[in-house]
């Protein structure tokens, strides 16, 4: 358990600033037809321009990708017409981790689904407080979507946030389920329910690209470019989760590849598969980060 002091939260808090300012912003650029790497490009520059730093890549997830994909290098991808698009934001202040997101749906017909996400969100931030158990968090999660005709995802969860860490142990579930954790007064949580149709399975698996990777172990590498890419990683991303373009100039582009490769090869680096719905229906999604008080909580985001 991460209880923090008060210079901390006072970086939790600039994070989080950083970070609503930035969706905010982001909310009204996204537009049917922009390419996928000018979405993340803009959000990362923003967060950059305000003082942050991106804590992981910018997500921009369509349909039933339900989360986890970011422009790869080159990537040549637009959001499609009447697309639900998912963008999720993340920043760090000397390692202390904000995490946001919001869905922007191009087909009303999904209108309705977003808000129950939004609602199911806030319905959990209103019931929040030191002493819950995260199970009655998820309960109150899952009651409030199926409320509204719709399904919760029952595989992703929210996460307590630490220093360089996204998911600090502990985690949030967007349904009921058995679990005697309980949240404490000074812990960071990102809540995050993803919400579904309510014919669908309910469920993601891995999907086959990966677009972010994490550094897992500074292995030896023969390499000297891998070598060269692993220090950079280090230095810079630690153990946040990054983006292959953001190495784009760090070695030679002919070299590239090769390197990066032999990284992912050799397990230095794992990736995160992108998560598709099961049974490919759309997923929606609303996040928050939120600091826990003695009778409810502070939102950050
Ligand atoms: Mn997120
Ligand atoms: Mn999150």
């Amino acid at each position: 358990m991460n209880q923090y002091d008060e210079e901390v939260i006072e970086k939790f808090r600039l994070s989080g600033k950083i970070l609503r300012e930035t969706r905010e912003e982001m909310r009204g650029f996204v537009r049917e037809g922009m390419s996928i790497l000018q979405v993340c490009e803009k959000a990362e520059e923003l967060i950059r321009k305000k003082g942050g730093k991106p804590a992981f890549p910018c997500n921009v997830s369509i349909n039933e990708v339900a989360a986890h994909y970011t422009s790869p290098l080159n990537d040549e991808h637009r959001i499609p017409e009447k697309a639900i698009v998912k963008v999720d934001l993340g920043v760090h202040v000397d390692g202390y981790v904000t995490d946001t997101a919001f869905t922007v749906c191009f087909d009303l017909a999904y209108a309705g689904m977003q808000t129950a996400a939004e609602h199911a969100l806030n319905t959990a931030i209103g019931n929040i407080h030191a002493g819950m158990a995260t199970s009655k968090i998820g309960e109150i999660i899952e009651k409030s979507i199926r409320n509204r005709g719709f399904k919760p995802i029952s595989n992703l969860t929210g996460h307590s946030v630490g220093r360089y860490l996204i998911h600090a142990g502990t985690s949030i579930p967007n349904v009921a389920q058995l679990s005697f954790t309980k949240v404490q007064a000074g812990e960071v949580y990102a809540i995050e329910p993803f919400v579904t149709t309510p014919d669908a399975i309910g469920r993601v698996e891995d999907g086959p690209e990966v677009t972010i990777f994490r550094l897992v172990k500074a292995k030896s590498v023969k390499n000297p470019y891998a070598r060269k890419l692993l220090d950079y990683i280090e230095e810079n991303y630690r153990t946040l989760p990054f983006a292959e373009r953001w190495l784009k100039g760090v070695v030679p582009a002919d070299k590239h590849r090769e390197a990066f490769n032999e990284l992912y090869r050799s397990k230095a680096l794992m990736g995160y598969p992108v998560f598709i719905e099961a049974s490919r229906k759309p997923v929606v999604q609303a996040e928050h980060t939120v600091l826990i008080t003695e009778d409810g909580c502070e939102v950050l985001t």
